[in-house]
């Protein structure tokens, strides 16, 4: 049976980051993905500035650089315009291409096209029934974790996101965020703009609306909104925000598998990019502490409390959407918000 320092589940950002952290040391690292191509993930691919602090990612990686949006609540309506970008779209294959393209050591090596399909305490069994052993086993398997899963852990807080990709030439540069209690409740639609498309999706608690419910919400939005989706590609993929540690023993979990996407905003690579080279931290010099994964901690903590007060606001939710967009337009606020984009 081959045996590697590190087995790495997952060509997601998470996966990718940690093999990247792990490139160039002495550690043997494997990562399977069990798609042939990387990145093919149900995402509206937006990344912040964050992002690329971690990534630095070159331009021609980059669909759109943001600088304008509005945020809408019914009829009320707050657009900004960034002295710099602050959102930036990337294609989610091209990000996982050439963040591949970063890692070039000797000590890594990548197969795609091979799933795992079994665990046990120190190998894993691929599909074909071959086993590999480990020293260290990194779950960056995304939602659905088979890592999480031999670990045993629930994963009970999760949402369902929906997203439409429309064709569009040229699309305006622009990101749109609705806020309507009654179709999308605490969450929102957003449209951001691509290469050649638009992403219009959203998400919500299944518990609270089911998925066929948003569905049909986003559209008797969409038809409001006069948007053609007969050309459009649909996709659903469920989200997790279900946190209950990262490190157990020699098995570590990031990104989703670890359920550290925001159950607000259903933003989850940067929190990806964190405790993928967390883990590969962990791995390296057995640190415990990491401020960087304490701060997605504490931010992931502070969107579940807003989460918590729209979700409880019952009624009074839409009235609340409303204040924050009139917040938003005071001319102190605004001011505020165009300095802290610079
Ligand atoms: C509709 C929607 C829109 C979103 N939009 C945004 C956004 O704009 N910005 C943002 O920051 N986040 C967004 N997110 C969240 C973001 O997509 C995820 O948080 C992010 O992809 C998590 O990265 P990851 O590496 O942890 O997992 P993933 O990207 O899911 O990668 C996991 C990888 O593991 C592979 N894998 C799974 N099981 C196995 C197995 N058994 N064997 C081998 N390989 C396996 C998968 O094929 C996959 O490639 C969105 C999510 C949804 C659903």
């Amino acid at each position: 049976m081959v045996h590697y320092d590190v087995v790495i589940i997952g060509g997601g950002p998470a996966g990718l980051r940690c093999a990247e952290v792990l490139d160039g040391t002495d550690k043997q690292v494997l990562l399977l993905e069990k798609n042939e191509i990387m990145g093919d993930k149900v995402c509206a691919g937006g990344l912040t500035r964050k992002d690329l602090a971690i990534l630095d990612l070159p331009d021609e990686v980059i669909e759109h650089k943001i600088y304008d949006t509005a945020l809408h609540a019914l009829q009320y309506k707050s657009e900004t315009h960034a002295p710099e970008a602050f959102v930036f779209t990337v294609n989610r294959k091209t990000l996982a291409a050439w963040q591949a393209k970063q890692i070039n050591g000797k000590n890594i090596e990548i197969q795609t096209g091979v799933r795992v399909a079994g665990i046990s305490k120190d190998k894993i069994r691929l599909q074909d029934g071959s086993e590999i052993g480990f020293q260290f086993l990194v779950g960056a398997d995304g939602v659905n974790s088979i890592v999480r899963k031999h670990l045993k852990i629930p994963n009970e807080k999760r949402l369902i996101g929906i997203q439409y990709t429309i064709p569009v030439k040229n699309p305006t540069p622009q990101l749109e965020l609705y806020m309507n209690s009654r179709l999308f409740h605490s969450w929102y639609a957003w449209i951001f703009p691509h290469a050649d498309n638009l992403a219009i999706g959203s998400i919500c608690d299944p518990d609270i609306i089911t998925p066929k419910k948003l569905l049909s919400n986003l559209k008797t939005w969409l038809k409001d909104k006069n948007i053609d989706v007969s050309q459009a590609e649909y996709h659903t993929w469920p989200i997790s925000y279900d946190y209950r540690g990262h490190q157990f023993d020699n098995i570590l979990l990031t990104g989703d598998a670890a359920g550290l996407t925001s159950g607000l905003t259903g933003e989850g690579i940067y929190q990806a990019l964190v405790s993928g080279e967390a883990v590969a931290k962990i791995i390296l010099n057995g640190e415990t502490v990491i401020p960087e994964m304490d701060e997605i901690l504490r931010y992931n903590s502070i969107q579940e409390k807003i989460l918590w007060v729209f979700i409880k606001s019952g009624p009074l939710r839409q009235t609340i959407f409303k204040s924050i967009i009139l917040l938003m337009n005071n001319k102190w606020v605004k001011e505020k918000i165009k300095r802290s984009f610079s």
